[in-house]
């Protein structure tokens, strides 16, 4: 019986990829694309979109957020795994950035199930509660500014049906989390956070060691 998760070498994660990763041109375009720009770390990798778009499949989710669009890459696996009518309402404050993920939404035909909200996203949570959308979304992901988490999951879970899913990126951030020599903001806004979802009786969860870690929360 194995009683921790592997440690993930290079030769095993590229196995793992090799025997595991349906990947499409599209997708690989705009990875190839991102790689360019200096924050490409930011995306998400591509054995998490595709975990991601299978999450998406199994709940059957129609209506879902995104916080934190970058370039568009988790936002394009998303959309991609709704059915024709879902929406995606997607967050960010980067017109920069997310004029790229436009393109690529257009490209895989699926920029009308897309709502980009150009403001902060505690804004458009803030809209959607106030437009009466409470208790009505399937799935939300939250992957931007790390210090409002904590904001970004209570709006979230407000927002969120009973039995929909909150997935929450980078709950391990590169290892810092369990580095007590680390105090930075971020870090620190990570911890708190983790520490209060593993106490929260709201939800069922789970850690997800999957690249930098995320945190799977059905409202319960
Ligand atoms: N999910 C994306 C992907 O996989 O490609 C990566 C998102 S990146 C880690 C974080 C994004 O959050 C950036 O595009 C940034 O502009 C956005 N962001 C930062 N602060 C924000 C805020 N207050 N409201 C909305 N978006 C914000
Ligand atoms: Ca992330």
């Amino acid at each position: 019986m194995s009683k921790r998760t592997l440690c993930i070498t290079e030769k095993l994660y590229d196995y793992m990829v090799d025997v595991s990763l349906r990947d499409s041109d599209l997708l690989r375009q705009l990875r190839e694309e991102t790689a360019k720009d200096e924050m490409a770390q930011m995306q998400i990798s591509p054995e998490q979109g595709q975990f991601m778009t299978l999450l998406i499949h199994l709940i059957k989710a129609r209506k879902t957020i995104e916080i934190g669009v970058y370039t568009g890459y988790s936002a394009l696996c998303t959309a991609m795994a709704l059915p024709d009518d879902g929406k995606l309402i997607a967050c960010d404050i980067s017109k920069k950035w997310t004029t790229i993920a436009k393109r690529y939404w257009e490209k895989a035909g699926v920029d009308h199930k897309i709502d980009l909200r150009l403001a902060p996203a505690v804004d458009t949570l803030g809209e959607l509660l106030a437009s009466g959308q409470e208790s009505t979304f399937d799935f939300i992901f939250i992957d931007a500014d790390k210090t409002e988490y904590n904001h970004y999951y209570e709006m979230g879970l407000k927002l969120l049906r009973t039995g929909g899913l909150i997935a929450v990126d980078n709950v391990l951030w590169d290892g810092a989390v369990a580095d007590k020599s680390v105090h930075d903001e971020d870090t620190e806004a990570i911890r708190t956070f983790n520490k209060k979802v593993h106490a929260d009786p709201r939800v069922e969860i789970s850690l997800v060691p999957i690249a930098d870690g995320l945190t799977l929360a059905r409202k319960i």
